[in-house]
C-alpha cells in the first residue's frame, strides 16, 4: 500500500523532490501538496480506507481534523470508519478551536486526522482542542509521515507512508551550501 500511495502522490504531482523553501521558511529536499492527490475523490477514498484500517482497532467515535489541510482526508477516513467528521480552525486569531457549533460528548473517543505529519505541531494543537472539548484522544493519523518516523504524540499514531524529507533552517541548509537553486512552493521546477 505504501508504494501504491506514493504512486498516487507522484502521479498527481503532489510529491516533488529537489530543494524547496516551505511556507514555514524552512528548506527541504521534498515538497508535498496533498490537495493535488485529494482532488481526485477515488484516490482520496483509497488512501483513507488504508488509513482507516490501521486505526479501526482504536475504536474512534469521531474524527477531528485541522482545517484546511486535514479536511478532505479526515472526512474520508470518518466515512470509512462510519463516524462523524468535524474540524478545528483558526478563526480570526492564531489559536486553533473547534468550528462553532461542533461539540464532543464527554469521553468521546477522538481520532485526529491530518494529511501530513511534518513537525506534528498542528496535530498536537488539535489534540489539545479535542481534550478541552471533553474528548479522549485515542490516536492520530496522517497519510504521510515526512519526519522519517521521529515524531511522537503520546498516543498511537498511524500513517500509510513513511518518508524522510528533512527540513533545515535556511542558514543551515546543506542543499544551499552545495549551491543548488531553491524552488518556492507553488512554482513549478523546470
Ligand atoms: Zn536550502
Amino acid at each position: 500500500m505504501e508504494q501504491n500511495a506514493l504512486a498516487l502522490f507522484r502521479r498527481a504531482g503532489a510529491l516533488l523532490e529537489g530543494h524547496f523553501r516551505l511556507s514555514s521558511g524552512l528548506h527541504s529536499t521534498g515538497y508535498l501538496q496533498s490537495a493535488l492527490v485529494l482532488q481526485h475523490p477515488p484516490d482520496a477514498a483509497v488512501l483513507a480506507s488504508a488509513l482507516a484500517e490501521r486505526v479501526r482497532s482504536l475504536r474512534p467515535q469521531v474524527v477531528i481534523s485541522p482545517a484546511l489541510g486535514g479536511l478532505i482526508i479526515g472526512h474520508e477516513v470518518a466515512r470509512a470508519l462510519g463516524v462523524r467528521a468535524i474540524f478545528a480552525e483558526r478563526a480570526g486569531g492564531t489559536a486553533l478551536s473547534l468550528r462553532r457549533g461542533f461539540t464532543l460528548g464527554s469521553g468521546e473517543r477522538v481520532l485526529v486526522v491530518e494529511d501530513v505529519f511534518t513537525t506534528g505541531k498542528s496535530t498536537r494543537e488539535t489534540m489539545d482542542v479535542a481534550r478541552e472539548a471533553g474528548g479522549v484522544v485515542v490516536g492520530a493519523a496522517a497519510i504521510i509521515d515526512r519526519s522519517g518516523g521521529t515524531i511522537a504524540f503520546g498516543v498511537p499514531h498511524e500513517t500509510v507512508v513513511q518518508l524522510s524529507l528533512p527540513t533545515y533552517e535556511a542558514d543551515e541548509c546543506p542543499l544551499c551550501r552545495q549551491g543548488i537553486p531553491v524552488t518556492k512552493p507553488g512554482s513549478r521546477p523546470g
